[in-house]
């Protein structure tokens, strides 16, 4: 005997609607229902009972709610099919644009030795660790083969500034092939501002070159968190974010923190440093498991679940902070919210699917390795090159994007065909994360049960939609971030 049911089980009573495909998950009692594209809506026990049975009156509201999120559609109607699948192909509309970022490591050197970095950073020979300009002109013929409108080219460390002429020159370069090319282009320098000068910031402002920095909260915190010589590097940091404001404008400076396990009591002290110095926003995010993060043990000090309460509490007052009439952004929060709310994919390349590595950024290591991700060749250092697609003097763009070091992690990482996700309601708001999982479990999959990545990402879901659901306020604010 069969242990399913006939399909005509499950058709609609009266043939007045029809199901379309969604997925739930059930939320104190209640039950959260997203559809193929992420739109999502909460309904009552009850309510998903007749819905789920079939025995929806045809004429009740809940048809219409239901209705207007493609859950359901009416019998013989075509529409809902058509706005489903034109969500669908916007949403992967990236695709095609491969690929967005380009990562320039310009120098592996670094003053800095912060014992949670993830970069297994070198402090001396320049000749040995810095990118030098034949290496940095083929990043940069790779950069302008990908089909991407938007290009996004990053300096990155290391510290980079260590290595600025070489950054002038990839710059300068870059803009006049853009003459031609007519992309979107732009400059981001990651650096931990430690070695600002009044000549970076000259060029930075003539070249409109975006700063992002790190700043792990208040003094004693960061200085501890980052040692350097002089034990001076939040005093060098804060200095440096407000100068960058004056000179280049306050949109032109961001800065991430990183959560140690100092950090986890002092999330409000954290944030009232970013709005001390006058920051917008903040992005409040884990430890990940690379470089020296491991060798220090600082990524196994804690673990998912405080993490979590971390997040919460921080995102909470922000929250409070906004009631206050204060404009400040969580982030993660946002690029989540973005995916939830509207039908625009923000590639952020940790939450994609396919995922994000080689598609949405390619890394052009200092002595000219290609790889998948920042985090691909962070392992790479630590002597893993699974994530290595190849090198600038033999390669192209065309046998690194088709190389099996690349197709391999994103199809066994796909998450519509993943256990566990594939019956995941926030599927669409997930990414896949092959890296991760590859450096967490052994494989590009990973076992999603038992997966960090999985825990944080479904509490945070939960979390905002609980949220939204029940908060007006947290409703408008996280309506107004998502639409930034
Ligand atoms: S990783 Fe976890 S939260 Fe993300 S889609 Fe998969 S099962 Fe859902």
């Amino acid at each position: 005997m069969s242990r399913f049911r006939g399909a005509e089980a499950f058709a609609a009573s009266g043939d007045d609607w029809q199901l379309l495909p969604f997925r739930f998950e059930r939320l104190n009692g209640r039950v959260l229902v997203t559809n193929m594209v992420g739109e999502h809506l909460v309904l009552s026990g009850e309510d998903f009972e007749v819905l789920a049975t079939g025995e929806l009156p045809a004429d009740s509201d809940l048809v219409r709610r239901l209705r207007a999120k493609q859950v359901i559609k009416r019998s013989g109607e075509r529409a809902p099919l058509s706005l489903l699948a034109l969500k669908a192909r916007t949403r992967h509309a990236r695709l095609a644009e491969s690929t967005g970022l380009h990562i320039f490591v310009v120098s592996l050197r670094c003053e800095h030795s912060c014992p949670y970095c993830q970069v297994s950073r070198q402090s001396e020979d320049r000749d040995r660790y810095d990118m030098t300009l034949a290496t940095a002109e083929r990043g940069l013929d790779m950069t302008f083969r990908s089909p991407s409108r938007s290009l996004k080219i990053e300096f990155q460390g290391g510290e980079p500034l260590l290595n600025f002429g070489l950054i002038e020159e990839v710059v300068r370069q870059a803009e006049v092939r853009n003459r031609d090319e007519g992309r979107d282009l732009g400059f981001v320098i990651a650096s931990n501002l430690a070695l600002l000068s009044d000549e970076v910031l000259d060029f930075c402002a003539r070249h409109n070159i975006h700063i992002s920095t790190s700043l792990d909260g208040p003094a004693d915190l960061h200085n501890r968190n980052r040692p350097r010589p002089g034990r001076d590097s939040w005093e060098r940091a804060v200095d440096g974010i407000r100068r960058v404001r004056e000179t280049l404008g306050v949109d032109h400076i961001s800065a991430l923190m990183t959560t140690t396990k100092r950090s986890l009591d002092r999330v409000r002290d954290i944030i009232d440093t970013y709005v001390d110095l006058g920051l917008r926003g903040i992005f409040l995010r884990p430890l990940s498991p690379y470089g020296f993060a491991i060798k220090t043990k600082s990524y196994s000090a804690y673990d998912a679940e405080r993490w979590i309460d971390f997040y919460r509490e921080g995102l909470g007052y922000i929250l409070e902070l906004n009631r206050q009439g204060l404009d400040l952004t969580e982030y993660f929060s946002t690029v989540i919210l973005r995916k939830m709310l509207t039908n625009v994919e923000p590639g952020y390349v940790d939450l994609m699917s396919p995922a994000g590595i080689g598609i949405g950024a390619l890394v052009y290591n200092y002595d000219g390795s290609v790889y998948a991700s920042d985090e691909g060749r962070m392992l790479a250092e630590m002597g893993d090159e699974t994530f290595r697609l190849g090198h600038l003097e033999v390669d192209t763009y065309e046998s690194i994007m088709t190389s099996e070091a690349l197709l391999a992690p994103l199809e066994e990482s796909f998450a519509l065909s993943a256990p566990m996700c594939s019956d995941c309601a926030f599927e669409t708001y997930c990414g896949s994360d092959p890296v991760y999982h590859y450096a967490t479990s052994g494989d590009f999959l990973g076992r999603k049960s038992e997966s960090d990545f999985c825990r944080r990402n479904m509490a945070i879901f939960k979390h905002l939609i609980d949220l939204y659901e029940n908060d007006e306020f947290a409703r408008r604010t996280f309506l107004s971030w998502a639409g930034r």
